[in-house]
């Protein structure tokens, strides 16, 4: 066995791990911002701040003037430029690392997602169409690579590429490394938007913006109802093991044979630990590594690994579970967090080398510099898709695309559901529009919406219009003629698409 550097001792978690993972929200549309096993909240880490100062006002430089800007390159993001570039609006995406694809890219979560939108026959009989389907095609680049290959690692530097190249090519303009911090408000309407860069405060001026940030925070800056979730069902960050010997592995368990009920129910408590038994229970025992740890009060993490990669032979790829009441838009708690997170899965690993058997040549090749989550803020709609909606697959005659759950039919998702209340010149897709369940913010959902999104900003440009005075007709024809799946064609009759 490899010998295991030293690690400074650290406190055995106290909780209780049967209350950890909070109450199920995918389906529930009230939901509780109470997780088990855990004392505290982020919103504590707020609790000692009591000193606010005023900042001086200072002038500085509209950098760019445009008709739309659209704040956060991820996986809406990305494809609602795309289509607002194609549809005429002098368009630019402004993002805080320095690639486009969000989730998809810089978070590599990419394999999977990219094919999700062409696997599913019932919901995209001839995939996903439109401008995601062409950006799908482009990122796989004619490969059959099956949803369940695992070439998340090689998709996602395609998704990166991809996504700057069908940019460039529609005439749209990126702002790298820049992180939105304000709004410019005139009259009730966002007309611009400050943001922070390396050479200091920044503005930029245009007639819409679209909150593509995850976490509605251009929404949230500009004074719209935000509604917030919990992370639960899991924030967390992706990363990857090399020189695994799965096999090795998996002929020890096999020479394990059954756990002893007493290691079962320890199982049962921590979870990540399951496939690690009996060896994580006697690091931990050995106060050498905790396979729960904990952030303050108010976090834990856990870990979930994946099989091996057959894309990447002896990588195996695998992620961090956030658990706990904390807020994905809060800044304190996303950076205590952080600070816990790398630390962690490095010594994940180190434990891995230390005491399990095929492990011992592993090492950490990769973890995504990206925690992202599937809660936080999103808009307070004009119109809220609801769980009931789904189930009774709901018809809208504002639909902009198909949502398909638990139901072949799918439901509608209305423009509506992506018009904050309250402030103009201000549209928002993917997480920031829709984050409850039932999953909308499924990626295909995010890259949908985007496109709808993208194609209506740039017809409000166009028309001197709001985003909420978008004529839906002719908003459905520029979709319908992309390729986005509205319905059958007795319900594109209706709707006066044929
Ligand atoms: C761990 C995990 C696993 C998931 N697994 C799946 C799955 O298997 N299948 C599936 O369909 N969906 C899955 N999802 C859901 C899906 O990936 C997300 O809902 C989707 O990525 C949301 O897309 P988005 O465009 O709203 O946000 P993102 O893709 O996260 O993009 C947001 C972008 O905004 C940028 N940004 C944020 N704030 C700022 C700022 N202030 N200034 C500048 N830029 C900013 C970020 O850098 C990022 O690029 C998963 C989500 C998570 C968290």
């Amino acid at each position: 066995m490899a010998k295991q550097a030293k690690q400074p001792k650290k406190r055995k978690p106290q909780i209780d791990p049967a209350g950890l993972r909070g109450p199920e929200w995918e389906w529930a549309d009230e939901l509780s911002l109470t997780t088990g096993g855990l004392p505290g909240s982020g919103d504590d880490l707020w609790k000692g701040i009591t000193e606010h100062i005023e900042r001086p006002a200072k002038s500085v430089p509209v950098v760019h003037d445009v008709d739309v800007v659209v704040v956060g390159g991820g996986v809406a993001g990305t494809i609602a430029a795309i289509a607002a570039a194609r549809h005429g609006a002098a368009t630019l995406v402004v993002d805080e690392f320095s690639s486009l694809g969000g989730n998809m890219g810089v978070g590599l979560w990419a394999g999977g997602s990219v094919h999700l939108s062409l696997s599913d026959p019932n919901a995209f009989p001839n995939g996903i169409g439109g401008i995601p389907g062409e950006f799908a095609e482009r990122a796989i680049h004619g490969e059959n690579r099956m949803l369940g290959q695992n070439a998340y690692f090689r998709d996602a530097q395609a998704v990166k590429t991809v996504a700057i190249e069908m940019l460039e090519a529609a005439g749209g303009q990126v702002f790298l490394n820049g992180v939105f911090s304000d709004v410019l408000l005139e009259g009730g309407a966002v007309v611009g938007l400050f943001v922070e860069t390396k050479s200091g405060t920044m503005a930029i001026r245009s007639k819409v913006v679209i909150d593509c940030t995850g976490t509605a925070d251009v929404a949230d800056r500009a004074g719209a109802p935000v509604i917030v979730r919990p992370t639960h069902p899991s924030a967390g960050v992706f990363f990857a093991v090399a020189n695994v010997e799965y096999g090795v592995y998996e002929q020890a368990l096999t020479d394990r044979g059954d756990l002893s009920d007493d290691d079962k129910a320890w199982a049962k408590d921590h979870e990540g630990a399951r496939p690690y038994m009996p060896w994580a229970r006697q690091a931990w025992e050995a106060d050498e590594f905790y396979i729960i740890d904990v952030v303050g009060n108010f976090a834990t993490l856990e870990i979930s690994m994946k099989p091996p990669t057959r894309t990447h032979p002896g990588m195996q790829r695998g992620r961090t579970r956030v658990n706990g009441n904390w807020n994905p838009g809060d800044a304190l708690a996303l950076s205590r967090i952080n600070q816990r997170m790398h630390p962690y899965i490095y010594h994940f690993v180190e434990f891995l080398r230390h005491r399990v058997p095929g492990y011992q040549n592993a090492n950490l090749h990769i973890v995504s510099p990206f925690t992202h989550s599937r809660g936080g803020k999103c808009i307070e709609a004009e119109y809220t898709v609801t769980g009931d909606d789904v189930t009774n697959d709901a018809r809208f005659d504002d639909v902009v695309y198909k949502f398909w759950g638990p139901s072949p039919a799918g439901c509608d998702i209305p423009y509506r559901a992506m018009i904050p209340k309250k402030i103009d010149g201000l549209m928002a897709a993917g997480r920031s529009a829709m984050n409850r369940g039932p999953q909308f913010r499924s990626r295909y959902s995010c890259q949908l919406m985007g496109q709808a999104a993208g194609v209506a900003a740039a017809m409000a440009v166009k028309h001197g219009v709001q985003p909420r005075a978008v004529d839906v007709k002719e908003l459905q024809r520029a979709l319908h003629t992309l390729g986005a799946n509205m319905g059958p064609e007795e319900r594109l009759k209706e709707l006066g698409l044929l």
